[in-house]
């Protein structure tokens, strides 16, 4: 149990907060709604919980953006928006029980993602209270420098989030319906890489392995009334606990179904937008898809559309059951998709019962999200096969290339693995707590490990050549490399990296053009969903090497390439990068207009905080643009 429970009304009310919290020395642990699935918001004795569902005051501003306290819940705001014509695009499958604060918080993702972008491409500025008692209002800007990039993900350990603003879209006047089965998950997963790297945009893109597809995509596209009392668990339960004892022989059993009858993997897509946009788009994907898969019609995606909350709720049954079950969301670049696919499966198919679909497309790579169910097996109780299949999975997608996480965090059940895939970044994440949280009263335990034996391994200096993983459309670019050389190398394989090289001399190494805010990308606002860097390595000017792996998007705490990305060299320097190339001539992605501030003014919260971050890592000088 917590020490108490408060319910702040304002910003001030949430800084007198943390001023009490540093005199008393108590803990205080952010809560927008508790939907978090990785024990973000568990409390100890001396905690005290800070329910932020009172902060809730909203306005839409020119933009359009909307200006929303972090209390707000998704589901409210979004009916809200839709009644005046607008959306923020961000459906999180748990919109009903969430808060914009948590999304933030937990670098969620919304079942939309492949149009609008992840929670991080839709906000525009935050406004936190640090563990100093300093309100921070952080903005984006198309040129950096920003701090927006380390509040988001950063799960309640560096600033309590008291408001947001994030970008709004007209609210979608079509949609086009479409499904396709293809034979293998191998050809639908070539199929949705294909689309994404085409420029093609569709607003929901749900890929299905074969068991997926047979539990969870139906053409029933009927309203379902809500059962009254839930079923006790019954005769199907206790077959369902059987089944789900011998999880090998079930494994071997699904093997031979997949490998013959199922043998299918479910597409599902929707576009929306204006009329003409969504059917475009609509036949451009089925261009496609109808060469290499069967099309299914429009029934299976109207259907998902229609139960598209419920699907995470079915488990219930299951726990009435004795069983349990769990999912996992990692993402990987699409050349270790099905190896990570293949990897997770092999690992816990000993365990219980596995299957998984690929639900958040980019250019470079896909989320994958496990669910896999199971019961107590000998004299095992279900918790310990639970646990085990867990370390399991989670192990086996990290070597096979993952992240972490997608969308769900970090939180405390895989802050221990934090290094795993942060390395030296771990010390990092540290430092900027150290820098905003000094006396460590936010959150602590979620997000950020006791220091380990991993992230004190030096890294080795990154290769000086360049590379490129075609399938990924991926670029590894040394950070001396100028910018004409890196086009020049990607061009003679065929991609481009979509450069506007009249915004700034081609002769700037890489290094530099990422210390000036990426000059000449395509505009973030117009395609949210290609973010120009995937992946980096970085020396920090006290020596430390960092690398962040290459992964589409990671909800894996902070993103660290915002101390490179604008900041001027100020904090390190980017060694190699890798860089999204889509192939060349591939036609450009529907543009989403923003009409928004891009490059807001530093103000002076801005600078006071880049001034401690720069201290706490060792860098004393001001902040000058
Ligand atoms: C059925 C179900 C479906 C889900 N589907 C999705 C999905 O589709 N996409 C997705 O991204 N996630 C999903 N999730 C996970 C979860 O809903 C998200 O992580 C969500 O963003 C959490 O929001 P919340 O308001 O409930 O945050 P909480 O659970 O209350 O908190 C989550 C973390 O954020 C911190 N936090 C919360 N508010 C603040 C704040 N104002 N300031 C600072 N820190 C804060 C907390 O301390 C904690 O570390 C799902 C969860 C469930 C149970």
């Amino acid at each position: 149990m917590p020490r108490a429970v408060v319910w702040p009304e304002s910003v001030e009310d949430v800084a007198r907060l943390v001023a009490l919290a540093n005199r008393e020395g108590l803990s205080l642990v952010p809560f927008g709604a508790g939907s978090g699935v990785c024990g973000g918001v568990r409390a100890e004795p001396s905690s005290v919980i800070v329910d932020l569902k009172r902060l809730d005051r909203r306005a839409v501003e020119p933009g359009p953006v909307l200006s929303v306290g972090a209390g707000m819940l998704g589901i409210t705001l979004e009916n809200e928006l839709l009644e005046q014509g607008f959306t923020i695009g961000h459906y999180p499958s748990s919109i009903l029980c969430s808060t914009v604060g948590g999304w933030v918080a937990a670098r969620g993702a919304g079942q939309c993602s492949t149009r609008y972008g992840k929670i991080e491409d839709m906000v525009t500025s935050v406004e936190a209270v640090l563990g100093t008692g300093e309100v921070l209002t952080a903005k984006v800007r198309a040129r950096g420098p920003s701090l927006v990039p380390l509040l988001v993900g950063s799960e309640g350990t560096l600033g309590i989030i008291t408001r947001a603003s994030l970008r709004l879209h007209p609210a979608p006047a079509h949609r086009e319906y479409a499904a396709y089965a293809f034979d293998t998950l191998e050809g639908g997963v070539n199929a949705l890489r294909d689309l994404l790297q085409a420029g093609v945009r569709p607003t929901i893109a749900r890929l299905y392995d074969p068991i997926d597809t047979v539990l969870f995509v139906h053409d029933d596209d009927r309203e379902r009334p809500p059962r009254e009392e839930p079923k006790p668990p019954g005769a199907r339960a206790a077959l369902l606990r059987a089944v789900l004892k011998k999880p090998a022989l079930l494994a071997r059993a699904v093997g031979l179904l997949e490998s013959s009858v199922m043998r299918r993997a479910a597409l599902i897509l929707v576009h929306e937008g204006s009329p003409d946009e969504a059917r475009e788009q609509a036949r451009r994907a089925d261009a496609i898809c109808r060469a290499r898969a069967t099309p299914l019609g429009e029934g299976p995606a109207r259907a998902w559309f229609r139960h598209r909350y419920s699907v995470s709720y079915r488990q219930a049954p299951l726990f009435r059951g004795g069983a349990f079950s769990d999912t996992m969301e990692v993402a990987a670049p699409w050349s270790r998709v099905l190896g990570v696919y293949e990897a997770v499966r092999r690992a816990v198919g000993e365990h219980c019962v596995v299957m998984a679909h690929l639900s958040h497309a980019y250019p470079d790579g896909s989320s994958l999200y496990f669910t896999f169910a199971g019961t107590e097996h000998g004299d095992e109780s279900a918790l310990t096969v639970y646990e085990r299949a867990w370390r399991a999975a989670l192990g086996a997608a990290i070597d096979a290339g993952a992240t972490l996480s997608h969308h769900h965090g970090v939180g405390r059940s895989k802050a221990p693995r934090l290094a795993e895939e942060l390395g030296a970044g771990t010390a990092v994440v540290r430092d900027l707590k150290r820098a905003w949280d000094p006396s460590g009263l936010l959150n602590p335990g979620a997000l950020i490990p006791e220091p380990g034996p991993r992230e004190a391994r030096p890294e080795p200096a990154p290769s000086s050549e360049p590379s490129l993983d075609r399938e990924s459309a991926l670029a590894e670019l040394p950070g001396s490399f100028t910018l004409a050389e890196c086009e020049r190398f990607v061009e003679a394989q065929g991609h481009t990296l979509g450069l506007d090289f009249s915004a700034f001399d081609g002769s700037l190494a890489l290094n530099e053009w990422i210390a000036r805010g990426l000059p000449g990308t395509p505009d973030r606002f117009e395609d949210p969903v290609q973010a120009p860097i995937s992946g980096f390595t970085a020396r920090l000017h006290d020596g430390r090497r960092i690398v962040v792996p290459a992964a589409p998007r990671r909800a894996v705490g902070p993103d660290l390439s915002a101390l490179f990305n604008g900041m001027r060299q100020r904090i390190g320097h980017i060694e190699r990068a890798a860089l999204v190339a889509v192939p060349l001539g591939a036609p450009r992605p529907p543009r989403l207009p923003f009409a928004g501030d891009r490059e807001p003014a530093l103000d002076e919260s801005e600078r006071r905080a880049i001034a401690s971050l720069c201290s706490a890592l060792g860098v004393a000088a001001p902040f000058e643009r």
